[in-house]
């Protein structure tokens, strides 16, 4: 392929939005071109990195015995309330959905669990059809809160979905096994470095599921990690031993303590210096909301712990959680906020603990009246300890649950979500089959879901300097880069023309920048920003068929022979993109 014959256009600005590297450097190098919020062109560029992934996507799911579809993208309302998913889509404001000339609403899929069970509802009927994993990939949409990063978090976005169905939990298991698989060969054949993490299962439901993480600095999620144990969590979900000194304060009786303006654990150590983190505790205050009522929730931790409210939302199984406002501080507690506590709050108000409350003696909490705190207080004397579980979020250094390690916190962008969905769905949309002995029963489902527009910016996330972005070779747009230093110089156009010829008859792809009014520093600066991995710089010295060899990172520049050249990128290509 010639640069000179096609559209291609760098830019030197940056988008004004742009907050990480991807974003930045596929704008500038014309990839992608903005819309509207969360919104893009793919340029052909980018198109071919897209289905550069797609292909790869596509292979390793057929090997695994997965049968590609293709779903509507409008949705009729009628089965997300079969589901019973449609009030909180709609809540959460994520949902696009609109009525059509009939009045029917629809919805534009955010996801397919619906629709796929649907179908299968309607083709299966016997255990002898079962196992089958159905996937497409297609275009979602979520008006999403925040779209950002660029291609990271759009409102329209491209994603492969699958869905298995069997005949027994233990059969699904084991297709998600498989599948769990699968993902791995995808992501280590799109050349990315990635953790795959136990996750929560959010707002799709079901059992056990585990994130594939792309490792980046900039990634919205943070990640707890043991290297001693091998443990990997999202932060959402991980769980930590956290560590009490076992230190034994004097009984006695519970008393109020004044404490003018202080509002926050740093504010009450100055106060009463002697007392320890461990024996301050912080109470929350969050509003619940269900839906057919909200209520206030208290929930305790100790001072140096947080409380993760992704832990709280799955315990309450409410749909929402807000941290109460001052208004509804006051009604609970008769107090400005800051001296909240379990003791004396309003009767409506539901009290919960963190479990790093546990062991906690002669503590120090808020007198839900203004500039005071109770101290000395302790569980089973002054009050019941509240229900108590883990609803805080690990901090590194924390012991893993097994005791055998220490956590760190990394981050990193979630570019795959597996899940075990069990008979959700299946029994609240009636897709069964008959069994072996002719009785009926649910399909046990599992889903599986890759951002392929997310899993192209993470890999420029990933690999980038100053210059531009550096394609992995799998998904690179075109492998190798022939720079000609002199378009129109005989012996220049010959070798290029040879090499461009030599290199796709092996099967690789080739993009030659033979463009006549750009100076050789001009395409140097293209080629960096565009990233293709391997480059050839055809020059000076072509009439002796020697040329540069200068990969776009790795490597030192070194002049070799044409033949030289084309065997590096053949044996490269066939190193790092074989199946
Ligand atoms: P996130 O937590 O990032 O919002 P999610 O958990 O809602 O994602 P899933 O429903 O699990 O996402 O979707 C499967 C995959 O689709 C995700 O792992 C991610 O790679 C991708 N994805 C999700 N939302 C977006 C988006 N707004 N833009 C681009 N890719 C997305
Ligand atoms: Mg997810």
């Amino acid at each position: 392929m010639r640069l000179s014959q096609q559209l291609f256009v760098t830019f030197r600005e940056e988008p004004a939005d742009a907050e990480v590297r991807s974003h930045a450097l596929m704008a500038r190098a014309g990839f992608i071109l903005k819309l509207g919020a969360g919104l893009y062109v793919y340029g052909p560029m980018m198109w071919r990195v897209l289905r550069k992934i797609e292909q790869i996507v596509r292979e390793e799911h057929d090997q695994a015995g997965c049968q590609e579809l293709l779903m509507p993208a409008v949705q009729p309302r009628e089965l997300w309330d079969e589901s019973g998913r449609w009030e909180r889509y709609v809540n959460d404001g994520i949902l696009f959905h609109f009525r059509d000339r009939k009045g029917s609403e629809v919805c534009l899929g955010p996801t397919h669990e619906e629709v796929i069970t649907h179908f299968v509802r309607k083709q299966v009927q016997s255990w002898k059809q079962l196992p089958v994993t159905l996937y497409q990939i297609q275009t979602k949409f979520r008006d999403e809160i925040r779209p950002r990063f660029g291609l990271m978090r759009g409102r329209e976005f491209i994603m492969k979905d699958a869905y298995s169905f069997d005949a027994t939990e233990e059969a699904m298991q084991e297709s998600y096994a498989k599948m769990r698989q699968v993902y791995r060969n995808i992501f280590s054949r799109c050349g990315l470095r990635f953790t795959a993490v136990e996750a929560d299962s959010g707002a799709i439901g079901g059992s056990g599921s585990e994130e594939f993480m792309v490792d980046a600095e900039t990634g919205e999620d943070a990640i707890a990690v043991c290297h001693e144990t091998g443990y990997a969590a999202n932060i959402e979900k991980a769980a930590s031993r956290i560590a009490h000194s076992g230190a034994k304060p004097e009984k006695v009786e519970m008393h109020k303590e004044p404490t003018p303006g202080a509002k926050t654990c740093e504010d009450l150590l100055k106060l009463f210096p002697d007392l320890g983190i461990e024996r301050l505790l912080k109470t929350v205050l969050y509003e619940a909301v269900w839906e057919d009522h909200t209520q206030t929730v208290a929930v305790m931790c100790r001072g140096d712990r947080e409380l993760n409210e992704v832990k709280l939302l799955n315990h309450l199984n409410a749909l929402k959680l807000e941290l109460a406002d001052e208004k509804q501080v006051r009604a609970a507690t008769g107090a400005e906020p800051g001296f909240a506590g379990p003791i004396g709050l309003s009767e409506d108000v539901r009290i919960l603990a963190d479990s790093s409350v546990d062991g906690a003696q002669g503590f120090l909490c808020g007198g839900n009246e203004t500039d005071t705190h109770w101290l000395d207080v302790w569980f089973g004397r002054d009050l019941e300890q509240p229900e108590t579980a883990d609803f805080g979020v690990v901090q590194a250094g924390d012991e893993t649950v097994c005791g055998k390690g220490k956590i760190e916190i990394t981050r990193g962008i979630e570019v795959g979500h597996i899940f075990q969905l069990g008979t959700k769905y299946s029994e609240a949309m009636d897709a069964s089959f008959l069994d072996e002995n002719q009785k009926t029963l649910p399909l046990w489902m599992g889903c599986y879901g890759i951002g392929v527009s997310r899993v192209a910016a993470s890999a420029i996330e990933q690999n980038h300097d100053e210059g531009g972005m550096i394609w992995p070779l799998p998904i690179a747009p075109y492998q190798v880069l022939i720079v000609q230093m002199k378009a129109g110089v005989e012996e220049q156009d010959a070798l290029c023309a040879e090499l461009e010829k030599e290199l796709e008859s092996s099967g690789v792809d080739v993009l030659v920048d033979d463009r006549k009014k750009v100076s050789p520093g001009a395409k140097f600066k293209d080629a960096d920003l565009i990233g293709i991995p391997l480059r050839i710089v055809v020059g000076r010295d072509a009439g002796d068929r020697k040329v540069e060899w200068s990969p776009r990172s790795g490597g030192e520049k070194e002049v070799v022979s044409a033949e030289e050249a084309l065997e590096r990128v053949i044996a490269k290509v066939k190193a790092e993109c074989g199946k």
